[in-house]
């Protein structure tokens, strides 16, 4: 059974680039020799910021986890078990 997940347009080029989700079901995106995990609101990167958790959303500017900041510690669900759809 795999795990379907839908992601916007805008990860189309980048499909190809997805390891998996994290644990909390966020998508995890290989970028140049490293990971990140993808915010839930836009599926950016995030960012470093003065903000309450150190972290925003790269896209929309929103407090997010420090986890987005960061390299990814572990895939929860692997590619090979994602059923990726692109929205629309
Ligand atoms: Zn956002």
């Amino acid at each position: 059974m795999k795990t379907r997940i839908t992601v916007p347009e805008s990860l189309r080029d980048d499909i190809g680039n997805i390891v998996g989700l994290d644990d909390e079901g966020c998508v995890i995106l290989t970028i140049g020799n490293s990971t990140a995990v993808l915010t839930r609101c836009c599926y950016a990167t995030g960012k470093g910021s003065e903000s309450f958790t150190g972290v925003v959303c790269r896209n929309c500017y929103v407090d997010v986890h420090h986890k987005h900041g960061r390299p990814h510690t572990s895939i929860a669900v692997a590619r090979k078990d994602l059923d990726i759809v692109i929205e629309g």
